[in-house]
């Protein structure tokens, strides 16, 4: 099964992702993981990534595209993915689809998580106060500051996407807002179709 996950920043996609994984056994390809690792590891294409991410900005869609592909031919990834952040434009799912395709696949569901924006810039905030407290960094895109620009980002490049997967038939929305494991009992029922 090949999902993808997708919302606005903070919606918590990267933690119903782990629990889908746990829960499914698919590997989580995150792109933002994947471009942090890169920065991590000081290569080329995080030392390109870096300025853009700290901005809250997307980086290019030949790029997120090229480290999927790449990622999408390992061997964990015969059975499915969960895709989180993941496309986040229509060029992104257009070019997934033809992707999967050629490898004989497709995704089956793609699902929303619906969000309140000022509880999530509220949640930032609470978050980044939090880190500081307790002596830790918060992430550079990761401020109420940055989550207002990663927020317009959002509506205008990745909002495309409820109207292309509803097209395919394959959208599913959650209400992002509830509790942790209520969202993910809220998906596991979407995906068993008990829902
Ligand atoms: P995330 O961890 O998914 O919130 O991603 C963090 C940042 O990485 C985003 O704000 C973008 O700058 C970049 N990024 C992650 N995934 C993508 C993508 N599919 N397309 C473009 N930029 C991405």
């Amino acid at each position: 099964m090949n999902l993808v996950l997708f919302g606005p920043p903070g919606a918590g996609k990267g933690t119903q992702a782990k629990l889908l994984t746990e829960a499914r056994r698919l590997p989580q390809l995150s792109t933002g993981d994947m471009l942090r690792a890169a920065i991590a590891a000081g290569t080329e294409l995080g030392r390109n990534a870096r300025a853009i991410m700290d901005r809250g900005d997307l980086v290019s869609d030949d790029i997120v595209i090229g480290i999927i592909a790449e990622r999408l031919h390992e061997a964990d990834c015969a059975g499915g993915a969960i895709l989180d952040g993941f496309p986040r434009t229509i060029a992104q799912a257009e070019a997934l689809d033809r992707l999967l395709l050629s490898r004989g696949t497709k995704i089956d569901f793609a699902i929303e998580l619906k969000v309140n924006d000022e509880a999530l810039i509220e949640r930032s905030g609470n978050r980044v106060r939090e880190m500081l407290a307790t002596g830790q960094t918060p992430r550079a895109d990761d401020t109420p500051e940055t989550l207002r620009n990663r927020l317009e980002v959002y509506y205008r490049n990745t909002a495309p996407l409820i109207a292309y997967y509803r097209n395919q038939g394959k959208l599913k929305t959650v209400d992002g807002m509830a509790l942790i494991p209520e969202v993910a009992k809220s998906i596991a029922a979407l995906l068993d179709g008990s829902a």
